[in-house]
């Protein structure tokens, strides 16, 4: 409601009905606040894929409650992500952006459950849910 909207991302369309804050996190590195997104309590199933760009990528069967504050999942669908090391903390972190669109989506931390050991910690803001059709 009454939020700006921006198209101008280039010819595949990323940013189109993005909120700021939205954009804040996908372009610019940003977090949501710990415990904001309504969907740390999602549990339905379906399909999460990237705000930026709709790039499917988790599944709700990965996604996990990690007490974090953050939607949390401890596997990712092959190819769909790229990482890159950020230091920007003063401590090394593993990054994760969508491999579509390269928007940044959140970190990826070595002490999630099994079967995979991996922490997919991410934005709710940079994911959009789209449950399964009953
Ligand atoms: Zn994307």
């Amino acid at each position: 409601m009454g939020q700006e909207q921006e198209n101008s991302c280039g010819p595949t369309g990323c940013g189109v009905g993005l909120t700021p804050e939205q954009r804040r996190i996908l372009r610019e590195h940003g977090t949501e606040r710990p415990g904001s997104s309504p969907l740390n309590d999602e549990k339905r199933e379906g399909l999460y894929a990237c705000a930026g760009c709709g790039h499917v990528l988790f599944e709700s069967a990965y996604k996990y409650d990690s007490g974090s504050g953050w939607p949390s999942f401890f596997a990712v669908r092959d190819g769909v992500l790229g990482t890159t090391e950020d230091m920007r903390f003063g401590m090394l972190r593993t990054e994760v952006h969508c491999g579509e669109c390269k928007g940044h989506l959140g970190h990826l931390f070595p002490d999630g459950p099994p079967p995979t050991g991996l922490r997919y910690c991410i934005n709710g803001l940079a994911l959009e849910f789209r449950p399964k059709e009953p």
